[in-house]
């Protein structure tokens, strides 16, 4: 498939024309050395204004289609009974091929729920990979996070096109000597923390009869599916000859139970719980009105209820779910091409940058993740997420808990930048590259128990940022 070109190498091409702009704002170097240092060196905090291509998360900013935008003219605001929630009901049914849905805000809030109903103190909960606020969750109710990754998972740099499959063999094991204290097996599909990788079906497969035979519940969270499903297509040659809802028909007949970000998967806010299963909706049911809102919304707005019925049906349209894994594929290739450390092979959600390596001057707990997101900011204005030790917690001891694998990401949400924002970015974080002995660590000055990457500050260690600006002036002049 794709499209073959005359003269030059393959590129993505983009498969949509833009219709709507919102203009963007480059501040002068000096502005963004201001602003990273009010924000404590933490990109959640600074404000949208000051950043000029944000690659923070794919999170409820992925670019809606026409249809989308139309379909959220004609909704249905009632608190009972909705008949926008019919429509998103039904088509939910259709695209997980499940019965029975449970509405929420979010994914977190999903994750909430189904942590409080199935964790018990002391449980331990099987994972392909821990998510921030999964992990969270299941920690907060007493629950025990163990992940089972394969070998390549956290390696930065591997041949594996499906790094995100879980080790069958230590799941095996762990059922042998824990059966009964396991809560649920979660597979991520596909993987945040470790570069959007993806879990190849058959995994899926060998899990779900694992866990059958031995009465597990398998919970899937589908966020970042759409990139799953289309490197199954790609990169798994047995399933190659099906079509993108043939295979999404044969992923979730894996699942007991499938909760989802909306605002991810079908690019409109909000988040929900599907099973087959009457006796687990239930036991389920009764914690949506209590945290959520009535069933029949679940905290959405009706409006966003239309978008994600709309959204859930372009999830499955190859040409629209190719275009993240293409981008974000270019923009690694021309990284690597300037030697640029990256995860490979590319993932789903954006392009990761290994700042263990980029970094390699400094010591992990310097957080050279987070290091690099602040200089990243300062050469480029762009906003990136750090994926490594901050977004960690401490162990009970104080001691840190060094992340397996420290990244930036640069996430491309769908449809949203075009090749030269692309360009744009590898050329200034190359840049970078090449003055990389100029970055030097941070330290917290305010540091939050819980989840503390979203609001924690951290200041320089040494006197760094200065000394990169003023290259940064020596070598492009007035540019901004
Ligand atoms: C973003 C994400 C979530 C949380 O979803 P929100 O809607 O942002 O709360 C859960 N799991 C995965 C894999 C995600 O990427």
């Amino acid at each position: 498939m794709g499209i073959k070109f005359y003269k030059s190498q393959e590129f993505p091409l983009e498969m949509h024309k833009v219709r709507t702009i919102q203009k963007l704002n480059l501040l002068p170097i000096d502005e963004r050395l201001k602003a990273i240092k009010k924000a404590g060196n933490n990109t959640f905090l600074l404000e949208s204004n000051e950043v000029f291509l944000d690659m923070l998360t794919d999170s409820g900013v992925n670019a809606m289609s026409d249809k989308q935008v139309a379909a959220m003219m004609m909704a249905d605001d009632s608190y009972a009974g909705s008949e926008s929630y019919k429509r998103l009901e039904s088509k939910v049914k259709e695209f997980f091929h499940m019965d029975y849905f449970l509405p929420a805000h979010q994914g977190r809030a999903c994750e909430h729920i189904l942590s409080k109903v199935f964790i018990k103190p002391g449980n331990i909960v099987i994972n392909n990979y821990h998510f921030t606020t999964a992990k969270a969750h299941m920690e907060i109710n007493g629950g025990q996070v163990l992940e089972l990754f394969n070998k390549d998972a956290v390696e930065p740099k591997s041949e594996n096109p499906f790094k995100g499959d879980l080790d069958l063999d230590k799941l095996q094991a762990v059922i042998k000597s824990e059966k009964s204290n396991i809560a649920f097996v979660r597979m991520e599909l596909g993987t945040n923390l470790i570069g959007g990788q993806p879990v190849s079906l058959k995994n899926l497969q060998e899990v779900a009869k694992i866990c059958r035979k031995n009465n597990l519940l398998v919970v899937f969270d589908a966020s970042l599916l759409t990139d799953n499903l289309y490197f199954i297509k790609e990169r798994e040659k047995e399933f190659q000859h099906l079509s993108i809802k043939e295979i999404n028909k044969l992923v979730f007949a894996c699942a007991d139970i499938v909760y989802c970000s909306f605002r991810k998967l079908s690019s409109a806010r909000g988040g929900g719980i599907v099973t087959r299963n009457k006796d687990l909706y239930i036991k389920l049911r009764e914690l949506i009105p209590l945290y959520e809102g009535f069933l029949t919304y679940g905290g959405m707005s009706v409006r966003e209820i239309e978008a994600i019925t709309v959204g859930l049906d372009e999830a499955l349209d190859y040409e629209m779910i190719n275009q993240g894994p293409q981008f974000i594929a270019e923009m690694c290739r021309m990284f690597q091409e300037n030697n640029v450390p990256v995860i490979t092979p590319p993932g789903g959600l954006g392009c990761h940058l290994d700042a263990r390596a980029f970094l390699s001057h400094l010591k992990p707990e310097e957080y050279q993740a987070g290091a690099l997101c602040s200089a990243i900011y300062l050469a480029s204005g762009i906003r990136g997420m750090e994926r490594g030790t901050i977004s960690e917690s401490r162990k009970e001891d104080g001691s840190e808990t060094f992340a397996n694998i420290e990244l930036v990401r640069l996430a491309l949400p769908r449809r949203v930048f075009t090749l030269s924002q692309i360009r744009y970015a590898v050329d200034r974080i190359s840049w970078l590259y090449d003055n990389r002995h100029l970055i030097g660590g941070l330290k917290f000055s305010e540091e939050p128990k819980v989840l503390r990457f979203f609001l924690g500050k951290l200041e320089e260690n040494q006197l760094w940022q200065e000394k990169l600006v003023n290259k940064f002036k020596v070598d492009f002049g007035d540019s901004l």
